[in-house]
């Protein structure tokens, strides 16, 4: 199989590494959890900032695994994602400017976890139909109540679809990801997905997980040496 080659690729488009305020994982940890779990590619989205991305860039590429530079950006409407992107998009800007300007950077601008209301209390609601977003994350391994909002929203408005873990433990990479026909590289995987030329395979994280991770982030307030 030659590079050029159109292949099926599993990717997941939502990943946090400890460079998040609420994330734990080593970049290394991104790159192996990616290869357990399967996938081609994985996308290192932290929020609001890309200090992880040039690593993760590097360790993947060692390791055979495509990393798809990004962030989650916090907008005043909820989260966005900003997939091949390497600059920080401000915070607190309007759903419809923080997209203008992930596609000012030639970025694909995608709602996370849009209707989320428990372990995610911050999606863009309604302005996932009028801000112009490229694709709709229809399923957010983390979020247990709305992705049947999300399917809707995109479904109606002929959006493109992804699904994605958001996974901030090594244990929940890949639960939820998209599988894209495409060549093995990040610019054809984000061309299909502005074509909307994904499937989605969906899969909840286990509760277990979620406290562990609550858990873990009270552990950090206590003691943040930690
Ligand atoms: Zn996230």
């Amino acid at each position: 199989m030659q590079d050029g080659d159109w292949m099926k690729l599993k990717v997941d488009l939502h990943v946090h590494t400890k460079y998040s305020h609420d994330g734990f994982m080593e970049v290394s940890d991104v790159i192996c959890g990616a290869k357990e779990a399967g996938l081609d590619c994985v996308a290192v989205t932290d929020h609001d900032t890309c200090e992880a991305v040039s690593d993760a860039v590097r360790v993947g590429k060692k390791a055979g695994m495509l990393v798809v530079p990004g962030i989650e950006v916090k907008s005043r409407h909820g989260d966005i994602l900003g997939l091949g992107i390497t600059d920080v998009v401000r915070r607190k800007m309007s759903a419809k400017d923080t997209v203008s300007k992930i596609h000012e950077l030639g970025g694909v601008a995608v709602a996370a976890h849009p209707y989320s209301l428990v372990f995610h209390p911050t999606g863009v609601r309604g302005e996932v139909k009028s801000a112009g977003f490229d694709a709709i994350e229809v399923f957010n391994s983390r979020t247990y109540f709305s992705n049947g909002l999300a399917f809707r929203a995109a479904k109606n408005r002929g959006i493109p679809m992804v699904a994605s873990s958001d996974a901030h433990l090594v244990g929940e990479i890949g639960n939820s990801y998209s599988v894209v026909d495409c060549k093995r590289d990040v610019s054809s995987i984000l061309d299909e997905v502005r074509a909307g030329r994904t499937e989605v395979v969906c899969g909840l994280t286990g509760l277990g997980s979620i406290m562990s991770w609550y858990l873990q982030r009270l552990r950090r307030l206590v003691n943040p040496t930690k």
